[in-house]
């Protein structure tokens, strides 16, 4: 992610513990030798007593559904341990992020049910995350929390740096479920993003698509993690740089600021459509600076040409660059602003604008 957020770490518990509820119960039959039917939910809990307060637990049923349809979906023993050594490899992926050499298994890609399997653990994320206990569902602790930990930053998206109304917030999958379906609940996997990021590509709740990260071609690309911006852990907004181009300057465009990680900034900027966002972004960004120029002359005696000249740069522009870095919600406006104050054929174009917008308030200023 750009922005650094923390990870709500009473709620990585509960999801720490929900995988391993997770795996206990998709290895349980095979290691006691049981069929599906056989199951009994009292039986694997006497037997895995850590995993008693798991909000798996609460159901009486669903864990006998999701170990039968696991059997369903691999019916034979090789397959499912198999697939089950997948699953514990790409679960660890966050020990191995500086790790040249890791991948992920990508397996979900060499099988023909794969739309069962993403339902399957589909499943286990609605379980999960629709479980009630104290006053509301995991996913309104998950979000209190969050707000909790984070209470300077809980209401800027991580991805975009844009407003975010935490409570219509979604829980995106950084790792998309339809690629990586055994990361559904995974604490490094599950980030609130504004609505506009959450759907950037694919148009629907939660449906964008995997293009970075990490496309399903690369997903088991040895050190791919090493280009991706990993929520809770590798956060971006200092690597990267703005850059405004086109006409007046109003096409954003982003860039890495070193060549490590010039990857990075691609990827993330790709995977949430960052420049068209911003771009769009940019239009209100620059009538609000227009704006907040002039509301502060109209309040005042008739100012002169000078008066408003020196203002535009003494409390707009020339400090901007410090502000990129102590205030990250404003960072599109301050590297607007920036750029604005970095060469004089911008000052003269913001100038005049607001001499402009003045002389409609009646100042008169003849603009030359
Ligand atoms: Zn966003």
């Amino acid at each position: 992610m750009l922005l650094e957020v923390k990870m709500p770490i009473e709620f990585k518990k509960k999801l720490e513990l929900g995988i391993e509820y997770m795996i206990a119960l998709l290895q349980y039959c095979d290691d006691e030798n049981i069929s599906p039917g056989g199951f009994d939910k009292t039986t694997f809990e006497n037997n895995n007593t850590s995993l008693k307060d798991c909000s798996f637990s609460f159901s009486p049923i669903k864990p006998k559904k999701r170990v039968k349809e696991f059997h369903k979906i691999f019916p034979s023993k090789t397959e499912r341990v198999s697939f089950l050594n997948s699953i514990k490899n790409d679960i660890n992926f966050i020990e191995h992020i500086d790790n040249a050499s890791f991948s992920f298994s990508a397996y979900i890609h060499k099988l023909d049910n794969e739309n069962e399997i993403n339902k399957h653990f589909n499943r286990y994320y609605s379980d999960f995350f629709d479980y009630e206990v104290g006053g509301g569902n995991n996913r309104h602790h998950f979000k209190e929390e969050y707000k909790r930990v984070n209470p300077i930053n809980f209401h800027m998206c991580p991805a975009c740096l844009g407003e975010m109304n935490l409570n219509n917030a979604q829980l995106d999958h950084y790792f998309p479920k339809s690629t990586f379906p055994s990361l559904v609940i995974h604490p490094y996997n599950l980030v609130p993003l504004c609505i506009s990021c959450n759907t950037a590509i694919g148009g629907g709740k939660g449906n964008r698509p995997p293009t970075n990260p990490l496309k399903p071609e690369d997903a088991n690309e040895a050190g791919s993690l090493g280009k991706v911006f990993i929520p809770y852990k590798i956060a971006g907004i200092k690597t990267i740089n703005l850059t405004f181009e086109g006409k007046n300057g109003k096409r954003v465009k982003t860039v890495a600021k070193d060549i490590q990680n010039k990857q990075h900034v691609q990827n993330h900027t790709d995977t949430f459509n960052l420049e068209s966002v911003w771009t769009e972004r940019l239009v209100n960004t620059h009538k609000n600076i227009v704006h907040q120029i002039v509301e502060h002359f109209i309040s005042l005696e008739k100012p002169t040409r000078e008066e408003v000249g020196d203002y535009i740069w003494k409390n707009m522009l020339s400090h901007s660059d410090i502000k990129i870095n102590i205030m990250d919600n404003y960072f599109l406006r301050a590297s607007y602003l920036k750029f604005l104050g970095s060469n004089i054929v911008q000052f003269n174009t913001l100038y005049c604008e607001v001499l402009l917008q003045l002389k409609e308030y009646g100042f008169g200023y003849a603009i030359t």
